[in-house]
C-alpha cells in the first residue's frame, strides 16, 4: 500500500514513515484494562486514542488484526511485584468470586467504549484464558538461562539480559541508574536483584487465584501476559504495540526483555503511547481518588461539574487534542467542545439542502482534502482535521446564506469527505435522545415538577400529599431541603 502515514515511535522519539510487515495488513496490540473496578475517563481516553488509529488504519484500506487483552489476574497493587493481586482483592472484600469481579467490569468497560462509539477489537483476550501460554514462555526463558527459580517462583534475570541484550531501550533508563534508584529488598522478596521481575509468583495461602505449574501453585506476573497474547495472535514480531504513557516502564520495557530473551530481536516495530487525562491538573488515576467516571459526566451527577455532558461530547473534547498531549479535563472546555461539536452537526445538516451553483466553488475542496488527509498522516493529527472541518463549515454556512457558491461536484465531493471524517474517522455520532445530559434534562425537569406540586399543596396545607412527595424522594436517595431561597433538591 502507498500511503505517507507517519507515526510517532516512543522506541526512538522520531516520526517514521509507516510501513506494515505483511503489505496491507497490520498487528496492533494494545494493552487493555485490569478489570478491579469501574474505568475512569482517564482509562477511557487511552482506549479512544486508539480507537481513532484503529478506525484510521482501516480508512487507509489495512486489514487490521487489533488485540486489547482484559488483565483479570497477575496485576499486583504495586507495580515491583509486591502487595495483592488487584482482582482478589477486591473479591475479598466483597465476598465474591474473582471472576465476578471481572465479568462485572468487563461488561462496564464494553458498555462504556460502546457509548463513547469505539469499535470492539478484532480479539479480546484474557490472562487467566492463557495460562497455558504463559507457563510455556517461563519454560522457554528459563532454558534460554534469562530467569531463574526461587521457592517455587520464577523471577526474570534483568542482569543478565543486559549483559546481552541492552535493557531499558524504550523508557531510555540503563541498567546502573536503575540499580542506583530501585531501593533494596531489605530481604522480603525471593529476588536476586531489584531490578528483576516476576515471571510467575508462588501463590500465599490466602491467595485464592492460583494455577498448577512445574513451579508452584501460583500466578503469572503482570507482564508476560502481554507477550504471550501479543506473540500467540500476532505472531513474534508484530506492526503497532499500544497503551498510555504510564505503561512504558516497566511494564512496556519487561514486555521487551521477554520478547528478546527468546528471540533477539525486537517484537514490535512502532511503540505508540497515549498521554494522560488529568484532573485538577494532576494524572486521572483511581488510587488517588482523583477521577471521575465517564457515568457520573453523562448524568451529571458529581462534584466536580455543574453540568452534564454526552458521551459524543466528551470524545469531541479529547479528539480536539492530540493523542501525544496531555489533557485536563475542565468545565470551560468541556463546554467549548460542546459548542464546537454542535457547530460541526448543524453545519453536515445543512450540506443535505445546500444550492448548488452552475458556476466554480469559492472553496479548493480538492486542496481542503489533501490538509485533511495531511493532518491524519502526520501522527494522527485530528485536532487539525478537526480544524479543517471548522473551515469547512464556515464555508458550508456562507453557502447557506448565499454569500458563497459552490458547484454541484463540489458540494458531493465536500459531503461525502464531511461524512467521512466526522463519522467514520472520527468515529462521532449525532447527539441521541437517550445521550446522558438529556435523560439527565428530563430528570431534573421531572424533579421540579414534583417539587412545584409539593410547594402547592403545602401552601393548601395539604401535609398529606407534601409528605409523601418528601419521603417517597427520600427513598430513592432525593433529598429535599426547604430554604429561603426556595425548595432545592440534592441526589445522595
Ligand atoms: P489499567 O486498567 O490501570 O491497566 O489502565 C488501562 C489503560 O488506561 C492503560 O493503558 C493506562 O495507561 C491508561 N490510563 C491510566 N490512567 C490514565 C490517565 N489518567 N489518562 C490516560 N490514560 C490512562
Ligand atoms: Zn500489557
Amino acid at each position: 500500500m502507498d500511503t505517507v502515514l507517519s507515526v510517532y515511535n516512543s522506541l526512538n522519539g522520531k516520526k517514521e514513515l509507516f510501513k506494515s510487515i505483511i503489505p496491507n495488513n497490520v498487528g496492533m496490540y494494545v494493552c487493555g484494562p485490569t478489570v478491579y473496578s469501574n474505568v475512569h475517563l482517564g482509562n477511557c481516553r487511552t482506549f479512544m486514542s486508539f480507537d481513532l488509529i484503529y478506525r484510521y488504519l482501516q480508512h487507509l484500506g489495512y486489514k487490521v488484526r487489533y488485540v486489547r487483552n482484559i488483565t483479570d489476574a497477575g496485576h499486583l497493587e504495586n507495580d515491583a511485584d509486591e502487595g495483592e493481586d488487584r482482582i482478589a482483592k477486591k473479591a475479598r472484600l466483597e465476598s465474591i468470586e474473582p471472576m465476578e469481579v471481572v465479568q462485572r467490569y468487563t461488561l462496564d468497560f464494553r458498555d462504556t467504549m460502546a457509548k463513547f462509539n469505539s469499535l470492539p477489537p478484532s480479539i479480546e483476550p484474557t490472562a487467566t484464558g492463557h495460562i497455558v501460554e504463559q507457563i510455556e514462555l517461563i519454560k522457554s526463558i528459563l532454558e534460554k538461562g534469562y530467569a531463574y527459580e526461587i521457592n517455587g517462583s520464577v523471577y526474570f534475570d534483568v542482569i543478565k539480559f543486559n549483559k546481552d541484550i541492552p535493557y531499558g531501550k524504550l523508557s531510555g533508563r540503563n541498567i546502573e541508574d536503575l540499580i542506583h534508584n530501585t531501593r533494596s529488598l531489605d530481604g522480603q522478596s525471593d529476588k536476586k536483584n531489584p531490578q528483576d521481575f516476576a515471571l510467575w509468583k508462588k501463590a500465599e495461602k490466602v491467595h485464592i487465584m492460583r494455577w498448577p505449574s512445574p513451579w508452584s501453585e501460583g500466578f503469572p506476573g503482570w507482564h508476560l501476559e502481554c507477550t504471550a497474547m501479543s506473540s500467540k495472535y500476532l505472531g513474534s514480531q508484530f506492526d503497532i504495540h499500544g497503551g498510555g504513557m504510564d505503561l512504558k516502564f516497566p511494564h512496556h520495557e519487561c514486555e521487551i526483555a521477554q520478547a528478546e530473551s527468546l528471540n533477539k530481536k525486537a517484537p514490535v516495530n512502532y511503540w505508540i503511547h497515549a498521554n494522560m487525562l488529568t484532573l485538577n491538573g494532576k494524572k486521572m488515576a483511581k488510587s488517588t481518588g482523583n477521577n471521575i467516571l465517564p457515568n457520573e459526566m453523562f448524568t451529571g451527577e458529581n462534584n466536580i461539574f455543574k453540568k452534564s455532558f454526552a458521551p459524543m461530547v466528551i470524545r469531541f473534547f479529547m479528539l480536539q487534542a492530540h493523542y501525544r498531549s496531555i489533557v485536563d479535563l475542565s468545565e470551560s472546555a468541556l463546554v467549548a467542545s460542546e459548542k464546537g461539536f454542535q457547530r460541526l452537526l448543524d453545519g453536515i445538516s445543512k450540506l443535505d439542502n445546500l444550492e448548488h451553483s452552475e458556476t466554480t466553488s469559492g472553496f479548493d475542496v480538492e486542496g481542503w482534502k489533501n490538509k485533511c488527509y495531511a493532518a491524519m498522516n502526520d501522527d494522527f493529527n485530528s485536532p487539525l482535521l478537526i480544524a479543517n472541518l471548522f473551515d469547512a463549515v464556515k464555508y458550508i454556512n456562507s453557502i447557506a446564506i448565499c454569500t458563497q457558491q459552490i458547484s454541484k461536484l463540489d458540494l458531493t465531493k465536500l459531503s461525502d469527505l464531511m461524512h467521512i471524517f466526522f463519522f467514520q474517522i472520527l468515529g462521532l455520532k449525532t447527539l441521541k435522545s437517550n445521550d446522558g445530559h438529556n435523560n439527565n434534562n428530563r430528570l431534573n425537569g421531572t424533579l421540579d415538577l414534583l417539587l412545584e406540586i409539593r410547594n402547592k399543596a403545602r401552601l393548601s396545607k395539604d401535609f398529606v400529599t407534601s409528605d409523601l412527595i418528601r419521603n417517597s424522594l427520600l427513598n430513592m436517595n432525593v433529598q429535599i431541603n426547604d430554604t429561603s431561597e426556595g425548595t432545592t433538591f440534592k441526589l445522595n
